[in-house]
């Protein structure tokens, strides 16, 4: 018999590692993926045959089989379905084909305690074998094929693959137990686990018994069953075989829909953040059936991008069953489907942001990121998300919606007003707030890259645009309150004192000739009250923050950003000073040239970016200081 030995692909080893150690304590999900392998392989073949019958001739009766060898101290899950050739079989055991495999093993590395919830997020499926057995064989022999193979490995590194004999297609997955896990040797213990863990398996998983075979699970797929004989166990475990994660789903949906168009669709939002929710390819993984026959989990017409943290199923009575992938594109059917599915998500949504604020936030943590992006991609649901979404924000504690904080807005204030940036602490602290602080205006903190991006294409909210703080125009002048106008008309009430914009008009003057084109202008401040000066964006231009990440990205030109506008607060005692010296020397200064960049600097590095020139920044800095101590 000839035998050809291969390697596992480096990750698989590893994970095998991790895997053997991290979930023993769950070993018996091994029978779990098994039966899940199988039941995957009986759907794929159901949908092969819809085109070619004859690949199902003679035995069309799809079933799991488990049978219990004692002596040889065996477990064998065997299926019906669609089998492997040679190369599925070294295509789909030894190697993980999924996107992202390198990037997750690498994680795994690293971390500590939450390997088991991020093992399961990734779904290891059939290598869960070896964490009971020795080894492991998988005899199988594709549907429509005659040559079968038998595949074979102890889990250590390397596998082999040898031809074979099977009378007829599909595959057995013979699991050599360990010494120590004879207890899935008992019949009682493997009826445990199947009900526990795949009841919800569409077809039948049948034990072999001395007297008869016996039908373990209730073998009729989850969704088509009343809702209210539906345990929120039975829902979780169907959670977990769709979406190949230990977590609880966070909610749940379910629902049949008559009409015109009918479906069911059970879908879930996780409870945790799948591991790869901003890979590039951002695809839908919900599964599509059609009258109960899986179609396909790579539908792309079945929910938006920005949906994709969904899991689970929709099952169609109207769509052809021979539909194809490029008909997903253009299925008006589906795409009624699609519209409906979003817009039942967003109502179940409301209702939980209302009644549970607390758990609302959770999930908003996990996927509102995500699910912001359907406020530029999708504007017919645009509105639906501006209501769902939630913010940090300057005045309040926890997270505040759109509508609050319009509700909250000033009699004089007609602008939702916001800050971006990379972190809420730093925003915190931003120079740009300080107007804003002291006239007790709330501004929404925008942490999110995608909010840059949703921001630029939302005119308003309400009837009220949104602005950003770190923008020329902010208005503030025009809102009445807080601390900075009390103080202002106590100001205006002592005569004889110089306005303070117009004593620091020479500085900024001189400010300008000396940074040339490295700003768009220099002006005095309405908004600061702490900070000397800050750099705000002017009218018209990009956002700074949107500038830099669309350039990490290379989607906007290489080089310097766009030069913004200077702020300069005519009340901070060191611009009083410099505008003085300005006031009276002969426009050469160079005490005042360093300062004047030395100021632009500090305002970049406030913002968290990283300087162009930082020798030159140091070289000034030097300069000042010296300067200092000859006084
Ligand atoms: P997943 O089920 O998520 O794809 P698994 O590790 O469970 O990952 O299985 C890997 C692959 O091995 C499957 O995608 C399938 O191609 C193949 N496979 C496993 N078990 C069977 C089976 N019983 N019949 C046919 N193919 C199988
Ligand atoms: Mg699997």
């Amino acid at each position: 018999m000839a035998q050809e030995k291969f390697t596992f692909q480096a990750e698989v080893s590893k994970l095998l590692d991790i895997v053997a150690h991290s979930l023993y304590s769950h070993k018996e999900i091994f029978l779990r993926e098994l039966i899940s392998n199988a039941s995957d392989a009986c759907d794929r073949l159901r949908y092969e045959a819809l085109t070619e019958p004859k690949l199902t001739a003679g035995d069309a009766d799809f079933r799991v089989t488990i049978t219990i060898d004692n002596k040889a101290k065996t477990l064998t899950v065997s299926d019906n379905g669609i089998g492997m050739d040679h190369d599925d079989l070294t295509g789909a055991l030894g190697t993980i084909a999924r996107s992202g495999t390198q990037a997750f093993v690498d994680q795994l590395d690293g971390e500590g305690d939450d390997k088991l919830a991020m093992i399961g997020q990734f779904g290891v499926g059939f290598y869960s074998t070896f964490i009971v057995a020795k080894k492991v064989e998988v005899l199988t022999r594709k549907a429509g094929g005659k040559d079968a193979w038998l595949w074979s490995s102890d889990g250590r590194g390397e596998f082999t693959i040898a031809d074979a004999e099977r009378d007829a297609r599909g595959t057995d997955v013979i699991v050599h137990l360990d010494k120590k896990q004879d207890e899935f040797l008992d019949p009682a213990r493997i009826e445990t686990v199947v009900k526990q863990h795949s009841d919800h398996i569409g077809i039948p998983v049948v034990l072999k018994e001395k007297d008869g075979d016996r039908t373990l699970n209730t073998a009729s797929a989850l969704w088509t069953r009343d809702k209210k004989s539906i345990t929120e166990d039975q829902y979780k475990e169907f959670y977990q075989h769709v979406s190949h994660s230990f977590d609880q789903p966070w909610m749940t949906l379910h629902n049949r829909v008559e009409g015109v168009l009918s479906y069911t669709n059970l879908l879930f939002v996780p409870s945790t953040p799948p591991y790869d929710l901003f890979h590039p390819d951002r695809k839908p993984q919900v599964k599509l059936y059609v009258k109960r026959v899986f179609i396909t989990d790579d539908c792309e017409g079945l929910l938006p991008p920005y949906l994709r943290f969904m899991r689970g199923i929709v099952d169609s009575e109207d769509l052809p069953l021979n539909i194809s992938r490029e008909m997903f594109q253009h299925n008006p059917q589906l795409a009624k489907i699609k519209s409906g599915l979003a817009k039942r998500l967003f109502s179940e949504l409301k209702k939980k942001a209302e009644k549970k604020p607390d758990e609302y936030a959770e999930f908003w943590g996990n996927f509102g990121a995500v699910l912001k992006e359907g406020i530029y991609e999708e504007p017919e649901n645009r509105e639906r998300i501006l209501a769902l979404a939630r913010f940090k924000s300057t005045t309040q504690d926890g997270l505040v919606s759109l509508e609050e904080y319009v509700g909250r807005m000033k009699k004089s204030q007609d602008a939702i007003y916001y800050i971006s940036g990379e972190d809420s602490e730093a925003l915190l602290k931003s120079p740009h707030l300080e107007g804003f602080k002291a006239k007790n205006v709330e501004v929404l903190l925008m942490t999110d890259p995608v909010d840059d991006f949703w921001i630029s294409a939302v005119a308003d909210f309400d009837s009220k645009p949104f602005k950003s703080a770190a923008r020329a125009g902010a208005d503030l002048d025009k809102i009445k309150g807080g601390v900075k106008d009390k103080k202002k008309d106590a100001d205006n009430k002592k005569d004889g004192e110089k306005d303070g914009a117009a004593a620091i008009e020479p500085l900024l003057a001189q400010f300008k000739v000396v940074l040339g084109a490295a700003v768009k202008d220099v002006r005095p401040s309405e908004r600061l009250t702490e900070s000397a000066v800050c750099l705000v964006t002017g009218e018209g231009d990009m956002d700074a923050r949107l500038e830099r990440i669309l350039k990490q990205n290379r989607q906007a030109g290489a080089g310097d950003m766009t030069p913004r506008v200077l702020e300069v607060n005519p009340g901070h005692p060191l611009i009083q000073g410099l505008a003085e010296r300005a006031r009276t020397g002969d426009g050469q200064d160079p005490l005042i040239a360093d300062a004047a960049f030395l100021l632009l600097d500090q305002a970049r590095i406030v913002d968290g970016e990283v300087l162009a020139d930082p020798q030159a920044f140091s070289r000034r800095l030097t300069a000042v200081m010296e300067s200092g101590l000859k006084v």
